[in-house]
């Protein structure tokens, strides 16, 4: 390369660092919305075309090496990715995972998230809970297991199947999934949750342990509640009085419930599900006060 190009080369070199480095600079400070900064990175001359995706998620307060990692490697996306070189399945996923945070406009969604050991009874509290308090929002699953009886599609679960379960994951619809009892797939479907987060609206998830974990990561305001059994005999008691599943699958779930139970202190909040009706209105009045301004 003949010398006058060289540099003009080096100077191109350090004014675009220099460019990058005012968009993180602006990222940090809030001066700039990450949402934008995605958006104009889609232009390969923008300065934010140029950033590294671990850059870009470095400059979200406590994102640190361990996170940004982790992160990325749940978004499917290699650490050495620029902005601009993103392809459109992963730009959407990363699209998805900023709104999670800083919701669409701005305004953080505002979840309540049940969990607890298998069997405590979430299910029936949530159901409780739609019952007698219509004004609570819930969000419907999807689930790749198949309805029970009496389950209707779209009211309890979103019915799908195994190839629809990917096709949402890679097009980064949910907002969290996990295998539940190592079978079937369970997920949040992020547009409801999203929406109700416009409205000023809080939503209640009930899921699975790994599921609010998930939600914990994504949306750090989210309040996350555990519902407690009585007592260990309760829950076996409760578990194989069901009688909806097999042997095999009991003591699948027994093991399970175990490891779940020592997660009590991972949580905001803890309900002992004594009575029905006592743990719902415990939890309305919980998402009541996340609802208030
Ligand atoms: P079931 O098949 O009995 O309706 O639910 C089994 C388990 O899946 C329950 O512990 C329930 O909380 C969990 N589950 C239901 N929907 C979701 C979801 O969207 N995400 C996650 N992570 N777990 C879910």
């Amino acid at each position: 390369m003949p010398q006058v190009d060289r540099i003009a080369a080096n100077r191109a070199a350090i004014a675009a660092r220099r460019a990058r480095a005012e968009v993180k600079r602006k990222l940090r400070e809030g001066e700039l919305s990450p949402l934008r900064a995605l958006d104009a990175s889609a232009d390969p001359d923008s300065p934010a075309a140029s950033l590294r995706v671990t850059e870009f998620l470095q400059t979200f307060p406590s994102f640190g090496e361990v996170k940004t990692a982790r992160t990325l490697e749940q978004l499917e996306i290699s650490p050495r990715k620029r902005l601009g070189g993103l392809g459109s399945r992963q730009r959407a996923r990363l699209q998805a995972f900023v709104r999670d945070r800083i919701g669409a406009d701005g305004v953080a969604p505002r979840l309540t998230v049940l969990a607890g050991p298998t069997a405590v009874g979430k299910g029936t509290v949530a159901a409780y809970v739609r019952d007698h308090y219509p004004e609570i929002k819930h969000s419907v699953s999807a689930t790749t297991r198949a309805p029970r009886p009496g389950e209707q599609h779209g009211r309890h679960y979103y019915f799908v199947d195994d190839e629809s379960f990917d096709r949402m994951l890679a097009a980064g619809e949910l907002l969290e999934w996990a295998t539940v009892h190592n079978s079937y797939r369970y997920g949040t479907p992020r547009g409801p949750v999203l929406e109700a987060a416009g409205r000023g609206e809080t939503i209640l998830l009930e899921i699975d342990l790994q599921g609010a974990r998930q939600v914990r990561a994504s949306m750090p305001e989210a309040r996350l509640v555990f519902l407690a059994p009585p007592s260990w005999d309760e829950l076996v008691k409760r578990l194989v009085g069901r009688g909806t599943e097999d042997e095999a699958e009991r003591a699948r779930r027994l093991e399970t419930a175990k490891v779940e139970l020592a997660a009590a202190d991972e949580f905001d909040e803890v309900i002992v599900n004594d009575e029905v009706p006592r743990a719902a209105a415990r939890l309305v009045e919980l998402i009541r006060q996340a609802d208030a301004p």
